[in-house]
């Protein structure tokens, strides 16, 4: 594929940012822009080629090439029902109340009382769709057409969970669902919104299944990849981008469109983390840290690497930005980066970014910098220990220089005290903005200490 738009330097050459953004606000006050976010399911920060992967995805790796690729992107939890709630709704999952994984008999979901993407950008004039994996709640209350959507073509949750009903808006339209053609379709109808969408400005939000277990490459994939099952569903998901990228192509969009790409959490069983501790379940830089690639021809300068920290909740706000939308009314904790998108600032300006596990506060980044206060005596997809789950305090909370150390290998909490009481006591100032569970379970997990030695170690509650 050819090369698009400008670099950065070309970029800011041709104009100062002010100018420039002056004279793109004009140019997109006709019609606000396309908004196409694409959201893997369990794909590891170092599984894509941009990312230094073996496995190869030539079109994931061009629109990097032609766009911005993020370094130090998280998504808000571990996992994957809290990671959607946060990606919709710009906030911490612990505000929604959807800090666990959903099933399919749950009664319960995203509430009514949470804005989506989509619901930001309906009074905009925009057509939406929800393709693929909700996991939001599969109750009809907490469906993507209640939820801000037009149209809803998708499995509402994972694909190893059983039922396994395809639905179409709230019909059940196949069960149970041939995952082995589950990408394709799902791409199919993500052209299909594009190509009768050019009316108006739209937000496609294609929520794909895969790389999660089980991994069912189609006929076409399987081998692709020569790294197996998992490697061939990356081939896929890279296969299936293309597509939308060609559709956009196809219909004189690729201008008018912001095109974003991001994973829900770390890898599972199989997958790479790019060498970064942990794996999915956990608030390692692993189970948490994901890329993020957004193009827009000549508006985010060709080739850009952001190494600022960023999150999938500062993608309501910059989208509401760019469609001159407004804010929902509650508390956001995403920020707008359009700055870091187009070059102009290298950081945007934020609070502590916190690592939620469940209603657990664990960790939290300022900067270069990350403190962990808490860590489960096992991590979320394993068996319980004996004894029980326990999220239990550190008896030395850890400080890592996650520049110099991003795989989170050497505590410098004793070299930097002062840094690490500071994060602490942020931390702490500001456990009351967030609901009561929160509070509770840090203190109920602060009330605990580890009795006796590693093998028989047992938490009791201190009195
Ligand atoms: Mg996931």
């Amino acid at each position: 594929m050819p090369e698009e738009g400008i670099n950065k330097r070309e970029f800011l050459s041709t104009a100062t940012g002010a100018l420039w953004g002056a004279k793109l606000t004009a140019q997109a006050q006709g019609r606000p822009p396309n908004v196409v976010l694409i959201y893997a399911d369990d794909l590891g920060y170092g599984d894509l080629g941009c990312y230094g992967s073996r496995i190869p995805t030539p079109y994931l790796d061009h629109l990097a090439a032609n766009g911005a690729r993020f370094t130090n992107f998280y998504s808000a939890s571990p996992v994957c029902s809290p990671s959607r709630a946060a990606l919709l709704t710009g906030r911490y999952p612990t505000r929604s109340g959807v800090t666990a994984v959903l099933m399919p008999d749950d009664r319960f979901g995203l509430p009514a009382t949470e804005t989506t993407i989509a619901q930001t950008l309906k009074p905009a004039g925009y057509r939406t769709m929800c393709v693929g994996k909700w996991h939001l709640g599969s109750a009809a209350p907490f469906l993507p057409t209640n939820h801000g959507f037009d149209e809803y073509y998708g499995v509402p949750y994972s694909n190893d969970m059983w039922p396994l009903k395809l639905l179409h808006n709230t019909d059940i339209i196949e069960d149970p669902t041939n995952l082995t053609t589950l990408a394709e379709r799902y791409t199919g109808q993500a052209v299909n919104f594009i190509n009768r969408s050019k009316s108006s400005p739209f937000f496609l939000y294609l929520a794909h299944h895969i790389p999660h277990i089980p991994l069912t490459p189609s006929e076409h994939f399987k081998g692709a990849s020569g790294l197996g099952p998992y490697g061939d569903s990356v081939a896929e998901l890279d296969w299936s981008v293309g597509q939308v990228l060609r559709a956009l192509a196809a219909n004189r969009l690729s201008g008018d469109t912001l095109v974003m790409f991001a994973s829900d959490n770390g890898p599972w069983f199989q997958g790479s983390t790019g060498r970064l501790q942990g794996r999915k379940g956990g608030t390692f830089e692993g189970g948490v840290r994901v890329p993020f690639i957004a193009r827009f021809p000549r508006r985010i300068p060709r080739g850009q690497v952001c190494q600022g920290v960023s999150t999938t909740m500062d993608i309501l706000p910059t989208v509401a930005r760019l469609a001159g939308a407004p804010l929902p009314a509650h508390v956001l904790d995403g920020v707008d980066i359009w700055p870091m998108l187009t070059g102009e600032t290298d950081e945007a300006e934020r609070d502590l970014l916190l690592y939620f596990d469940g209603w657990n506060l664990q960790c939290a980044r300022s900067g270069k910098w990350k403190l962990h206060v808490s860590r489960y005596n096992s991590i979320a997809w394993t068996p319980d220990p004996p004894g029980g789950r326990y999220n239990l305090p550190l008896p030395n909370p850890e400080l890592y220089d996650l520049a110099a150390d991003p795989e989170e290998s050497y505590d410098t909490a004793g070299d930097n005290p002062q840094i690490a009481a500071r994060i602490r006591s942020r931390m702490e100032e500001l456990l009351p903005t967030f609901p009561g569970p929160v509070m509770n379970a840090w203190l109920t997990t602060m009330s605990y200490k580890v009795q006796g030695g590693p093998a028989g170690a047992l938490p009791v509650r201190v009195a």
